[in-house]
């Protein structure tokens, strides 16, 4: 057997009950196989696999919290720190009732990988609650931070650990935390990215994930001789990556035609207003039903009543921004039955791997989250430096550097594939970029 399979079977083993740690590392190690077997002795002698994919450090803890009634619940908080060899852990804080320690650890993983490939000193981290941020009152949700903060706070630091937003973590829930942070520390840091601009945030970072996924997606299809203006784009999500990506789309002169929640997705062939889902996703935080009730080109459909999705429109260009595994094989059937020409992740692993292959399969340009979507923690980081240096850059000045991160990102993949004769598989590409730098770090570190 040999030595990359060796380690995938004890990974399977050792976290058997974690399925999408699983499935992130598997992925990973297939497309690294070419680079491990070339350096096999050297990797084996110094457990490099093993090593990367035991975390350096994880932590569970309580998250006591009153309710509006008076009534105490019980949440669990979690951070996972993966992997500090080339920075400070730096990875966002889920809030989903979902959430277990095998997502955070799919999640940490994926995010060693993807810092290393912004070219910017970071490590990799994630963390995370149960918590469920739906119907909670801005109290509720202010009680919920500062009790998570309060323990989460003993571990982290400008300097060891900066988390930020994700699912169900924004502005709001990054203030609370914040201001826990400082008021049991005394300090005040850039321990937090995501922040609001009057307390250190950074212009462009609400909009990075999407519109960094759109230049790595133009990128992408440039040099692939691909035009992306007029073309027809689905999006899945309607939260924070789903808007912005949206929004870059458009400017760029394509017409995006769908998003969706958990509950259902809309249809608006005129192209999706922009302003009325910000409006009923950032002000009001509503449902999708509120979009088409106020847009007459909208159709609303419900996922659980009608068993369907947005993959089922016609479209070139697929962008799933929503959750993991929400694109499975056979959506991927229907949208190359219906002529896309290429899938950008904006959320993390949303697409199974048999999808994913489905799509390398037939000929569909695919790019991997862990490089399309970088461009949320490479602004984050841009946020750290702005921080450390107590300034504060233009938009404009962020939004290039963002830009030129994520075509740069592109170019690395796509060399890095080439490289090892697997020229157009940016999967692999993106491993294998993300994967040399950490791996020259961790042997130069020696045994840690
Ligand atoms: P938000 O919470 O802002 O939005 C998430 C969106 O996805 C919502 O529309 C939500 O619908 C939908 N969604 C969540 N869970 C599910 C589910 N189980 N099934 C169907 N739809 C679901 O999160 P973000 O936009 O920040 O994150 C989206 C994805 O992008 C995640 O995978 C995240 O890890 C990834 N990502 C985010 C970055 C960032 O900077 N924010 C950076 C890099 C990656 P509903 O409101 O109904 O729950």
């Amino acid at each position: 057997m040999s030595y990359v399979d060796e380690v995938l079977e004890l990974v399977k083993k050792k976290n058997s009950n974690e399925p999408e740690f699983i499935q992130a590392v598997t992925e990973v190690f297939e497309s690294l196989k070419p680079v491990i077997e070339a350096n096999e002795e050297l990797y084996k002698r110094e457990a490099i696999l093993e090593r990367i994919t035991e975390p350096e450090r994880q932590l569970k803890f309580r998250v006591p919290w009153v309710d509006d009634k008076g009534q105490v619940r019980v949440n669990t908080g979690y951070r996972v720190q993966f992997n500090s060899a080339i920075g400070p852990y730096k990875g966002g804080i889920r809030l989903h009732p979902s959430v277990n320690i095998g997502i955070i650890k799919f999640l940490g993983f994926e995010q060693i990988f993807k810092n290393s490939l912004t070219s910017l000193p970071i490590g990799g981290g994630k963390g995370g609650s149960d918590f469920d941020p739906k119907g909670k009152s801005d109290r509720e949700i202010m009680a919920f931070c500062q009790s998570f903060m309060t323990e989460l706070c003993k571990y982290i630091g400008a300097d060891t650990d900066v988390p930020a937003g994700d699912i169900g973590t924004g502005a709001r829930e990054i203030g609370y935390m914040f201001g826990q942070y400082k008021r049991i520390r005394g300090l005040y840091e850039g321990v937090l990215t995501g922040k609001g601009l009057s307390y250190g945030g950074s212009l462009a970072r609400t909009e990075a994930t999407g519109y960094g996924l759109l230049y790595f997606t133009d990128e992408m299809l440039k040099s692939n001789g691909i035009d992306i203006k007029g073309k027809t784009v689905a999006v899945s999500g309607a939260g924070n990556v789903a808007i912005y990506a949206i929004q870059k789309a458009q400017q760029l002169g394509a017409n995006v035609v769908t998003c969706s929640d958990s509950t259902g997705w809309i249809y608006d062939p005129e192209g999706i207003d922009v302003a009325l889902l910000k409006e009923v996703k950032e002000v009001k935080r509503a449902r999708l039903t509120e979009y088409a009730a106020a847009r007459k080109s909208a159709v609303y459909h419900d996922k659980a009543a009608e068993g369907t999705n947005q993959w089922t429109i016609k479209c070139d260009i697929a962008l799933p921004c929503a959750t993991q595994n929400e694109l499975n094989i056979d959506d991927a059937k229907t949208l190359v039955a219906n002529g896309v020409i290429a899938v950008a992740e904006g959320a993390n692993m949303p697409t199974t791997i048999e999808a994913t292959k489905y799509f390398q399969e037939n000929g569909v340009l695919f790019a991997p989250g862990k490089a399309s979507n970088a461009g949320g923690v490479a602004t984050s980081a841009l946020e750290m430096s702005q921080n450390s240096e107590r300034l504060s850059w233009s938009f404009d000045e962020v939004d290039a550097k963002l830009k030129s991160i994520m075509v740069n990102i592109f170019h690395n993949a796509d060399n890095a594939a080439k490289k090892y004769g697997m020229a157009g598989n940016y999967v692999a590409g993106a491993n294998i970029a993300g994967f040399e730098k950490v791996v020259d770090a961790m042997l130069a570190q020696g045994v840690c």
